[in-house]
C-alpha cells in the first residue's frame, strides 16, 4: 500500500484557536463582505477588481503588493472595491509542479502540511490586519476550506474543479460570495448548473460531520476562456460571448445573476500584457449595453510586483515575480485600476 498516513493534523478549530481573528480584523472583514455583497445583490454599483498574483508564494512580496493596492484602494474607493488574489493553493494542469503555499510553504523545499496550513492563514490574517483588504482565494481543496472560512471575502472554484459535487455542496454553505469557473472545455452549461448547485440547499457529509447547507445566493459565474480539442485557447470574454451568457442565465431561475471576466488564462492565452486590452474590451462592452453593465460586476486579473514569470529553482529568484501563470507588473496593472475606475459612473 502506498498510500503513507505520515502525520495527524490540528482541525481547523485548533489553528484557528492558536491563530484566531482579532476584533479589529473581524469588523473590517464584516464591513468588506457587506460592501462586496452589495455589488452582487446589486444595491451597490461600484465594480469588482479581483487583482493578484497567480500564486501567493512569498509572504513578504505578496505583502507588498497588497500594501500597494491598499493605498489605490484608497484612491478609487468611490467607484471601485479591490480584492486581492491571494491564492495558496494552486491546480496544476498535470499535477506536476508547485502546488501553492499550502503544501509548500517555502516554495523551495519539501512539502510541509502543517506548516502550510499555518502559513496561509497568517498571510490572509496580516493582509486584513496591516492593509485593511480582504482576500479572494481558490477553494482547490474543500475539506481545507474552514481553515481560512473566517478570513476569505471572495472564493473561487476553479475550472478543473466546478463539475465536482463536493466542490459545489462545500459552497452551497459559504457566506461570502463564490465564483464558479466555466470548466477547461468551455461549457457554460456546466458552469451555469455549478451555480444550481451551488444556490441550492444540502445534506452532505463534510470532514466527517453530517452537514446541511442554506445555499449560496451569491454564487455566480467566472468567464476564464476555453480549451478546444486541439489544445488552442477560446476567449469567452467578447461581446457575443457576454451575450450569450445573458440569454442562458434568463432561461434560468437563478438568485443574482452576475459573471466575473477572467482575463489571463485562456482568454489572454496566457499572453498576460493583454489582460489590459481585454479589460478594456470588457469595460466597453459594459458601457455599450446596460443589461451588460449590471451582469458583469468586475474583472479579475493575474498581476504581481514583476511582469512575466520565472521558473521556480533555475537561477537566482526575482522577488515578486510569478512563480507559476505570467502576470502583469505592478506599473501596468496600477494605470490598469485607474483606467478601470476612469470607465465606471461615479
Ligand atoms: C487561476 O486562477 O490561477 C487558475 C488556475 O484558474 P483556472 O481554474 O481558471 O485554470
Ligand atoms: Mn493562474
Amino acid at each position: 500500500m502506498s498510500f503513507q498516513f505520515v502525520k495527524k493534523l490540528p482541525i481547523p478549530a485548533e489553528i484557528k484557536k492558536q491563530f484566531p481573528v482579532s476584533e479589529k480584523a473581524a469588523a473590517i472583514k464584516a464591513a468588506r463582505d457587506a460592501e462586496i455583497k452589495d455589488v452582487f445583490t446589486g444595491a451597490s454599483k461600484k465594480f469588482l477588481v479581483i487583482i493578484g498574483p497567480c500564486s501567493a508564494d512569498h509572504e513578504d512580496s505578496v505583502m507588498e503588493y497588497v500594501r500597494r493596492l491598499a493605498d489605490v484602494q484608497k484612491k478609487v474607493s468611490d467607484r471601485l472595491i479591490l480584492i486581492p488574489r491571494v491564492y495558496t493553493s494552486k491546480p496544476r494542469t498535470t499535477g506536476e509542479g508547485y502546488k501553492g503555499m499550502m503544501h509548500q510553504p517555502d516554495p523551495d523545499k519539501k512539502p510541509d502540511a502543517l506548516a502550510g496550513l499555518i502559513a496561509i492563514r497568517k498571510l490572509h490574517l496580516r493582509v486584513i490586519e496591516e492593509t485593511g483588504l480582504t482576500s479572494a482565494d481558490e477553494m482547490l481543496y474543500p475539506e481545507n476550506y474552514w481553515y481560512l472560512v473566517d478570513l476569505l471575502s471572495y472564493v473561487a472554484i476553479g475550472a478543473r474543479s466546478v463539475e465536482d459535487q463536493h466542490h459545489r455542496m462545500t459552497t452551497s454553505g459559504m457566506d461570502v460570495p463564490a465564483g464558479m469557473k466555466n470548466p477547461t472545455s468551455g461549457d457554460l452549461s456546466v458552469m451555469l448548473n455549478s451555480v444550481v448547485a451551488a444556490q441550492t440547499a444540502h445534506d452532505f457529509i463534510y470532514r466527517g460531520w453530517e452537514v446541511s447547507t442554506n445555499g449560496n445566493k451569491l454564487a455566480h459565474v467566472i468567464l476564464r476562456g476555453a480549451t478546444n480539442k486541439y489544445g488552442n485557447s477560446i476567449p469567452n470574454y467578447h461581446y457575443e460571448d457576454l451575450i450569450r451568457l445573458l440569454h442562458m442565465y434568463d432561461q434560468r431561475d437563478l438568485a443574482y445573476p452576475a459573471a466575473i471576466i477572467d482575463t489571463n488564462h485562456s482568454n489572454s492565452n496566457k499572453q498576460y500584457e493583454e489582460q489590459t486590452r481585454i479589460v478594456k474590451e470588457v469595460m466597453t462592452n459594459r458601457r455599450v449595453n446596460p443589461r451588460l453593465k449590471e451582469l458583469i460586476k468586475g474583472v479579475m486579473v493575474e498581476s504581481y510586483l514583476e511582469p512575466g514569470n520565472q521558473k521556480p529553482g533555475c537561477g537566482e529568484h526575482i522577488y515578486g515575480k510569478s512563480i507559476t501563470d505570467a502576470c502583469l507588473g505592478w506599473k501596468e496593472s496600477e494605470e490598469l485600476i485607474y483606467d478601470i475606475y476612469n470607465f465606471c459612473e461615479a
